[in-house]
């Protein structure tokens, strides 16, 4: 762990933010639950985010360049939004477990795979382009998410990344 690098405050954030919630649920009984968010997307993300899902998509359908950092070949695992939000609500509603419990979608792509899917979706006629690779970002992302199927009554994403990625599209569609 590197806490002061360019996103450490993004990370550490979410650390401190989970050992605040932990100590107030041991002193002060406060009712949490803590869950562990792993590269959602969906409609309604804002189009200069910067995340690499409507990225890729805005690029596309401006016939844009498509801009890969590094080489590509670091993996993340993509969770559409409603499958997220169904996991909150069930999380929510039982009782025995604070957490944190990983919420995610185990299927993992390459980001070279991301951007080629997108540019056959979308369709038109971007170049998928190379740039450098931003300290600190990791290789591979993958939830492990046993422990939610358990706790969550059998939850487990259902929207497959390219149905995802259309819905996605056809949002952006109307924004850009
Ligand atoms: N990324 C990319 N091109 C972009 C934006 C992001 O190749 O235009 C890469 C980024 O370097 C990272 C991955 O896509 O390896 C996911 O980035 P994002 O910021 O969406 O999520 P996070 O890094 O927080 O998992």
């Amino acid at each position: 762990m590197n806490p002061i690098g360019k996103r450490s405050c993004y990370d550490e954030g979410k650390r401190c933010a989970e050992t605040l919630f932990f100590d107030y649920h041991r002193e002060n009984k406060v009712d949490i639950r803590v869950i562990r968010i792993f590269n959602t997307y969906g409609p309604r993300m804002h189009e200069a985010d910067g995340r690499v899902v409507s990225n890729f998509i805005v690029q596309a359908l401006r016939g844009q360049d498509i801009t890969i950092y590094g080489d590509g070949s670091q993996t993340r695992s993509f969770c559409y939004v409603d499958d997220l939000i169904e996991g909150f609500v069930r999380f929510m509603a039982q009782t025995e477990t604070v957490g944190p419990v990983n919420c995610g979608n185990p299927g993992e792509f390459t980001m070279l795979q991301l951007a080629e899917l997108t540019l056959k979706l979308v369709g038109g006629k971007s170049k998928i382009v190379f740039k450098p690779l931003p300290s600190d970002d990791p290789k591979q992302r993958q939830p492990d998410i046993t422990l939610a199927r358990k706790v969550l009554g059998g939850w487990e994403p259902r929207v497959p990344l390219e149905e995802g990625l259309d819905r996605t599209i056809a949002y952006f569609r109307t924004r850009v």
